[in-house]
């Protein structure tokens, strides 16, 4: 690999941005960035949202949100409540809906079934015949 195009460095510019990419890697990377502004405004980019996610902390919640959003939903809040986290069924339902009768094989898989029993069937007969083999 003598020099890089851009869709080549592309996969690249984050570990040279790291400094973790291999020395080759580096040189390869350093030359095309000197020769090809489009990747450089790419680098910088990167650079800048890279930053901008180090920076990043999660904001806590302003004090009072949960109070002020309980006396504002007042007696909705319940209703609410139940409509986000409905009840479960009751156990006889559920016991029901697990005792139903699985569906009907598919013709496939009623050859594959069967495929199965006579390789099993082969298989037994093929060990038996070699015990019997030795005995005799
Ligand atoms: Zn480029």
């Amino acid at each position: 690999m003598n020099r890089l195009d851009c869709r080549q460095l592309l996969p690249h510019l984050e570990s040279h941005l790291r400094g973790d990419a291999s020395e080759e890697l580096r040189l390869l990377a350093d030359d095309h960035l000197a020769r090809c502004t489009s990747c450089r405004r790419r680098l910088a980019h990167l650079k800048q949202v890279t930053a901008m996610l180090a920076a990043w902390r999660p904001m806590p919640a302003p004090p009072g949100l949960k109070t002020e959003t309980a006396a504002a939903l007042g007696p909705d809040l319940g209703r609410l409540a139940r409509e986000v986290f409905p009840r479960r069924p009751f156990l006889g339902r559920r016991r029901r809906e697990r005792l139903r009768p699985p569906a009907p094989m598919t013709g496939y898989q009623r050859v594959a079934t069967w495929l199965v029993i006579a390789a099993l069937l082969f298989l037994g007969a093929a060990i038996a015949y070699r015990i019997l083999q030795q005995w005799m």
